[in-house]
């Protein structure tokens, strides 16, 4: 097989490392791919948010599969264009990616098909009806603006001041662009945080092992919030009552609400959830696999990824040849000095090479570039340094081990990742 990963980024990274590993491969190529990917497929430059020149791209290259990383190219219709060609692809129609896409869209898909989820006060096209709206509601409140915003569009405010505040800077003064033309109010849940990733080609469904990433920049939880600082997975992390509910009162019925609205689901489908007093409720569906938590969960994949990601885009998933690891693995995600705020690029990375032949260690790249033979940071989340182990105690002193052999100026990274791992339980159970 030949085959065409879309993005640049550690999810990327994560994604060509396991295809490489199938005996049933024979060429990858990356596009745009990074200075790491570089090492293990042909990098492609490509903007791939723009469909007709992707479409051009494979084109000319042919792939027997092309799979999607990131959203915005779901979102813009690639797939469709893909399958219009009769291409095999992994990924959502962009009807399906208007659950990540529009966050109206999706609310109104929850209450629709009887799904938990924040209650929703309601949906605004001016600043005027929302502000009216404000009036209404109980604090806090959740603030969401409708379309893609980079992980900015949602706000909890504590009170009226905080809400109109950024209600205006959304609304009147564009500061999010597009995607704040809209915006929802829904009331504020509370309770932990749970990711729960499925695989489906739309009839059939596999989950993947559990994980949780850690969002904020700073230990303890503290500091702005960013892309993903690091994530780990452990089988502890979801007990078996609350994967029973998971299943029956969300993932089962999001299966069975797109195929009564006549969406066919392919691909990866994230599901953000709060576990609240009165069980799981969705915050979010993303229509592509998390990163960080993707390198966390392809480190524990015990599968062909190339025959199973095959399976989802001719339909035919078997959801039991999806095996995994036993244990444990961690991402640490080291980032240039400054982010999410400012950063410089350019720096050199030293330590690279030392970490290639460590069993149990990968070390995927997110925001590389190389100059010559040397790799230098071109992002705000340079790395992402992947183990695994028998325990989540094992992998993260991988993990930490192999970090602190990177060097690179102004560079960052969480100490905390896992450091808290509790298995998570419904609130109430
Ligand atoms: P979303 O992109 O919708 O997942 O929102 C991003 C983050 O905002 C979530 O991971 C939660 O931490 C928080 N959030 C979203 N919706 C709510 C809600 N209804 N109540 C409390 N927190 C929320």
């Amino acid at each position: 097989m030949k085959i065409l990963v879309l993005g640049g980024g550690g999810r990327e990274h994560a994604l060509v490392w396991k295809l490489k590993q199938s005996p049933r491969v024979e060429k990858i190529w990356c596009a745009p791919g990074n200075g790491g990917i570089a090492a293990d497929a042909e990098c492609l430059a490509v903007d791939t948010g723009d469909v007709g020149a992707t479409v051009a791209l494979a084109e000319g290259i042919q792939p027997d599969l092309t799979i999607v990383g990131p959203e915005l190219p779901l979102v813009h219709g690639l797939t469709d264009a893909f399958r219009q060609r009769k291409w095999a692809v992994v990924g959502p129609s962009q009807q399906a990616a208007q659950l990540e896409g529009s966050k109206i869209f999706s609310k109104q898909f929850l209450e629709r098909h009887g799904i938990p989820t924040a209650k929703m006060y309601g949906a605004y096209d001016s600043s005027a009806e929302a502000y009216d709206a404000l009036s209404t509601v109980a604090f806090p409140v959740v603030i969401k603006a409708d379309g893609l915003c980079a992980g900015k569009g949602v706000f909890l405010a504590q009170d009226f001041a905080a809400a109109k505040d950024f209600v205006h800077r959304v609304m009147e003064k564009n500061e999010l662009g597009t995607g704040g033309k809209r915006i929802l109010l829904e009331e504020a849940l509370e309770g932990e945080e749970l990711s729960f990733i499925i695989l489906t080609d739309g009839r059939r469904y596999a989950p993947l092992v559990p994980t949780r990433d850690h969002k904020r920049v700073f230990d303890g939880n503290q500091g702005p919030n960013t892309g993903g600082m690091g994530a780990y997975s452990t089988d502890e992390l979801l007990p078996d009552a609350l994967r029973e509910t998971m299943r029956s009162t969300i993932v089962e019925l999001t299966l069975r609400g797109l195929a009564v609205d006549g969406i066919p689901y392919q691909g990866f489908l994230y599901i953000g959830l709060m576990l609240t007093q009165s069980g799981p409720k969705v915050l979010e569906f993303n229509c592509r696999l998390g990163d960080p938590e993707a390198q966390a969960i392809l480190a524990r994949m015990d599968f062909d990824l190339a025959e199973i990601l095959s399976d989802v885009a001719s339909g035919c998933l078997d959801p039991s040849k999806l095996r995994w690891k036993r244990g444990a693995s961690a991402c640490v995600v080291l980032t240039s000095g400054g982010y999410p705020g400012k950063f410089e690029s350019g720096k050199k990375i030293d330590g690279l090479t030392s970490l290639e032949k460590i069993t149990g260690v990968k070390v995927l790249h997110a925001g590389t570039n190389l100059v010559g033979d040397t790799v230098v940071t071109n992002g705000g989340r340079v790395l992402g340094v992947t183990a695994t182990g028998k325990t989540l105690k094992a992998a993260l002193a991988s993990a930490y081990a192999a970090a602190e052999k990177i060097r690179f100026e102004g560079m960052h990274y969480r100490k905390d990742i896992g450091a808290h791992a509790t298995e998570l339980r419904a609130a109430g159970d």
